[in-house]
């Protein structure tokens, strides 16, 4: 009986172990004085080139104390761990994506694999799109609205058969319609080119740090407070109805070099309201703010990134810039410091504008974006990253 119960224990014990080897995730390390790349990489049993990759550094020689490096995981949402024996046909019928697509964004050549290699999911499969499924719907029809290949749609839904059904809710694994090379509706950064903005062109290590939904009592002059000490400018997409509440934020937002620029007056989804309610959403929030500050914004970030062409159309004809974003820090969601790193370090480069909040609903706890600031701005600047504001990253005036 007690051999019995023990040889259990050792069973639970050895379980454990082995599936927290199996689901080891993406990790943040904080690298230590005197630490190198490669004890970093032994430590978590990775190869230094892993690091080097997905924290694109320029200079594998040097890591620097305090710096954030993002460590590879078996975590299916980021990558996915080869396995003995282990061939691209299985690895896509286990993580619902077809070979093509592994095959292409992990460059291999002739589908070969070796064992322990990180093979990259594409980040439009980690984050994609929903589309509610209407009446006449096809997959064909879906693939060519979004650019994608057909079995993109049926391998990562898990789709048995080609009839779909209305009101059926699919994955489609494409982050802003317009970002797939094959997509064929409506481009909207090739079609408005000075219009909408979703990254830099001054092909310099350059970073714009942008917050919406401000300002509020609390994390706005949080953020305010470390942007000032570390002296990194930044733009606050303010909502017009929350800015009366607030003014000498708003005020100090300025003063201290940011830019104060509309995101809205309400809130709402700019391409579903008419003329006269989009001008008014527009219009009252830039009085709003010029009254405070003296200064005519044209700049608009639209609530949840929402643009359509006759949105862009409108605010072309009123010489507005529309921003959106190239790195979503995910911040108001996951609400976690190392998560927010992961979900920023390895997708940035040069001419990127970040998505942060500098303030939620009622009780919604922004902490973890203020505290992940400093990490973040010391990590990127000792990458060679400036922090720059979008007048600059995009070549344009933020007021008229
Ligand atoms: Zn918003």
């Amino acid at each position: 009986m007690k051999e019995k119960s023990t040889f259990y224990i050792i069973l639970i014990f050895v379980l454990i172990i082995l599936s927290s080897i199996n689901i080891q995730a993406v990790s943040v390390h904080r690298v230590k004085s005197g630490e190198n790349i490669y004890q970093v990489s032994q430590k978590y049993g990775v190869t230094p080139g892993e690091i080097v990759s997905l924290n694109n550094l320029p200079n594998p020689d040097s890591i620097f104390p305090k710096q954030v490096l993002i460590i590879p995981g078996i975590n299916q949402r980021g990558a996915y761990r080869v396995k003995k024996g282990d061939t691209l046909y299985e690895i896509s019928k286990k993580i619902h994506i077809p070979i093509n697509v592994l095959a292409q964004t992990n460059h291999l050549n002739n589908n070969q694999l070796y064992p322990r290699q990180l093979l990259y999911i594409p980040i439009r499969y980690r984050y994609p799109l929903q589309h509610q499924v209407k009446a006449g719907d096809t997959i064909y029809k879906l693939a060519r609205k979004y650019g994608i290949e057909t079995t993109e749609i049926t391998i990562f839904n898990q789709l048995k058969s080609t009839e779909l059904q209305p009101g059926e809710i699919l994955k489609i694994p494409v982050l802003i319609p317009g970002d797939s090379p094959g997509y064929n509706g409506p481009y909207y950064t090739r079609d408005f080119p000075d219009t909408f903005f979703r990254y830099g062109n001054t092909n310099q290590y350059k970073i714009a740090i942008t917050f919406d939904d401000g300002p509020d009592g609390t994390y706005t002059p949080w953020i305010l407070d470390i942007l000032k000490k570390y002296n990194v400018p930044a733009t606050f997409f303010l909502m017009g109805k929350r800015i009366g509440n607030y003014p000498e934020i708003v005020k100090r937002i300025v003063n201290e070099g940011h830019i104060a620029a509309s995101h809205s007056w309400s809130h709402p989804d700019l391409t579903k309201l008419s003329q006269a309610e989009l001008a008014l959403e527009i219009e009252k929030t830039e009085k709003t703010l010029e009254n405070i500050t003296g200064l005519k914004t044209k700049l608009l970030r639209p609530p949840y990134g929402a643009v359509s062409s006759t949105l862009l159309e409108n605010m072309k004809e009123i010489n507005y810039k529309v921003i959106n974003w190239t790195v979503d820090s995910r911040d108001w969601l996951d609400r976690d410091v190392d998560q927010i790193l992961i979900n920023t370090l390895p997708n940035i480069n040069k001419d990127t504008i970040i998505l942060f909040h500098s303030a939620g609903g009622t009780n919604h706890d922004l902490s973890a974006t203020a505290e992940v600031l400093p990490e973040i701005i010391q990590t990127l600047q000792m990458l060679g990253y400036q922090f720059v504001n979008l007048d600059e990253l995009l070549g344009i005036n933020a007021y008229k």
